[in-house]
C-alpha cells in the first residue's frame, strides 16, 4: 500500500509554517502573531492553515495574513511535525526525489526542527530504516547512503570529512544528465546500515563545523546544510529497482543584512546567502508556474545546482517557513512569510 499512500502528496510544492515558542526572559514582548488555536485574531500578523488539514483556507482578520498548507503553533512538538511529513519522507523509498527545506531568520527554529537529535533528520532516517525493514518481506533490499554537505560562500564543503579539510577541500558538483543524477566529487558517504548511525553522523557534522574558523553557530547561520540520503532498492522477487533521494536542507538565516553594514568576509557571505536564497525562490517559482518549457535557473546558485534533480520533474518539495514569535523579529517574520507565500 506504500505506493498509494503518497499519491495525495504528488507533484506540487507544499509550504508549512512553524511558530516557535517564546524563549526565556529576553523576549519580554510577547507574540504579535496569531496562529491556529491562539485566543485572538487581532494581531499584526496571522498565519493560518487550511482549516488545519483540508484544502487551502483564508483568514482576513489581520493586516498581514498568510495561509499555508499547515501551521504549527508554539506548543507543537517535533513528533507531531514529523507525522505530517512522514509520507513524503517515505516516498523516497518509492523512488521519488524529495527536498525538504527549513527557511527563516536566525533563531527561528530551523536547526531545532531539522537537525537536532530530536529533529526531522534522525526521525526521517529512523522511519525509512523501519519501513525498509518492513519491505524486506516483499522482497525489497535497500541500501542507504548518507552524506552531509555545507554550502558556504558558494562552495560545497564536506561536513563528514576530516575537520581540517573543511575549508580547504572544495567539492565539485557533476551532473550525469543521462541518468539525471548528481555526483559530488570526493564527498564522504556513510552507509546507514543501522538506525544509530545517523546520530554519529550528525555529531560528526556538528563537530566539524565547530572547529572551523568561524564559530559554529555563526557559521551555521550563514551556510546551508544539506543532508542527502540516497536510497537504492532492488526487489529480488519482482526484479524491480528503485532509486530515490531524500534531501533535508537547513538553510542559512534569511535575515537581510544591509550591504552597507557588511564588509570583507561578511559582505561576501551576505551576498552569497542573498543570492542563493533568492535563486531558490526563483527556481521554485519557475517550477510552480504552469508554463511548459519554462527556463528554470538552476545554475544560478550552487544550492539549486546541487538539488537540480530533486527539484521539479518527478520530485516533491516541502518548505517549512520558521517563525519567531518575538516582537523584535516581526519585520523579518513578515519578510519570511512573504517569501514563503511567493513560492507557494
Ligand atoms: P535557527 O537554526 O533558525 O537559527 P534554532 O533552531 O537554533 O534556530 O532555534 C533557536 C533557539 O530556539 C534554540 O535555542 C532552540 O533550541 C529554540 N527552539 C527553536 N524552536 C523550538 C521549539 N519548537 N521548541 C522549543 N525550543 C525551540
Ligand atoms: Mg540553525
Amino acid at each position: 500500500k506504500l505506493h498509494n499512500q503518497v499519491q495525495e502528496l504528488k507533484g506540487n510544492i507544499r509550504v508549512f509554517c512553524r511558530v516557535r515558542p517564546t524563549l526565556a526572559s529576553s523576549e519580554i514582548e510577547p507574540a504579535n502573531i496569531a496562529y491556529p488555536d491562539c485566543e485572538t485574531d487581532s494581531k499584526e500578523v496571522a498565519v493560518r492553515g487550511p482549516e488545519q488539514r483540508t484544502a487551502l483556507g483564508n483568514v482576513t482578520t489581520s493586516n498581514n495574513s498568510f495561509s499555508f498548507d499547515r501551521v504549527f503553533g508554539p506548543t507543537s512538538q517535533n513528533a507531531e511535525v514529523f507525522e505530517e511529513i512522514s509520507q513524503l519522507v517515505q516516498s523516497a523509498l518509492d523512488g521519488y526525489n524529495v527536498c525538504i527545506f527549513c527557511y527563516g531568520q536566525t533563531g527561528s527554529g530551523k536547526t531545532y526542527t531539522m537537525s537536532s537529535p530530536d529533529g526531522m533528520i534522525p526521525r526521517a532516517v529512523q522511519q525509512i530504516y523501519a519501513e525498509a525493514t518492513r519491505l524486506e518481506e516483499k522482497g525489497w533490499k535497500y541500501r542507504m547512503d548518507g552524506s552531509f554537505v555545507e554550502v558556504y560562500n558558494e562552495n560545497i564543503n564536506d561536513l563528514l570529512g576530516k575537520s581540517e579539510d573543511l575549508d580547504k577541500k572544495k567539492l565539485e558538483i557533476r551532473h550525469d544528465t543521462a541518468k539525471k543524477q548528481t555526483i559530488i566529487t570526493d564527498v564522504t558517504t556513510v552507509e546507514l546500515d543501522g538506525p544509530d548511525r545517523v546520530d554519529e553522523m550528525l555529531k560528526r557534522a556538528s563537530n566539524n563545523r565547530s572547529v572551523a574558523a568561524t564559530k559554529a553557530n555563526e557559521r551555521s547561520s550563514r551556510s546551508h546544510s544539506v543532508f542527502i540520503l540516497k536510497l537504492v532498492g532492488v526487489n529480488s522477487i519482482t526484479g524491480e529497482r528503485s532509486e530515490g533521494t531524500l534531501n533535508l536542507v537547513d538553510l542559512a538565516g534569511s535575515e537581510r543584512l544591509a550591504h552597507s553594514q557588511a564588509q570583507g568576509e561578511r559582505l561576501k557571505e551576505t551576498q552569497s546567502i542573498n543570492k542563493s536564497l533568492s535563486c531558490l525562490g526563483d527556481v521554485i517559482n519557475a517550477l510552480g508556474s504552469a508554463k511548459e518549457n519554462a527556463h528554470i535557473p538552476y545554475r544560478n546558485s550552487k544550492l539549486t545546482y546541487l538539488l537540480q534533480y530533486s527539484l521539479g520533474g518527478n520530485s516533491k518539495t516541502l518548505m517549512f517557513v520558521m517563525v519567531s514569535p518575538d516582537q523584535a523579529h516581526l519585520q523579518e517574520t513578515i519578510t519570511s512569510l512573504k517569501f514563503a507565500t511567493k513560492v507557494h
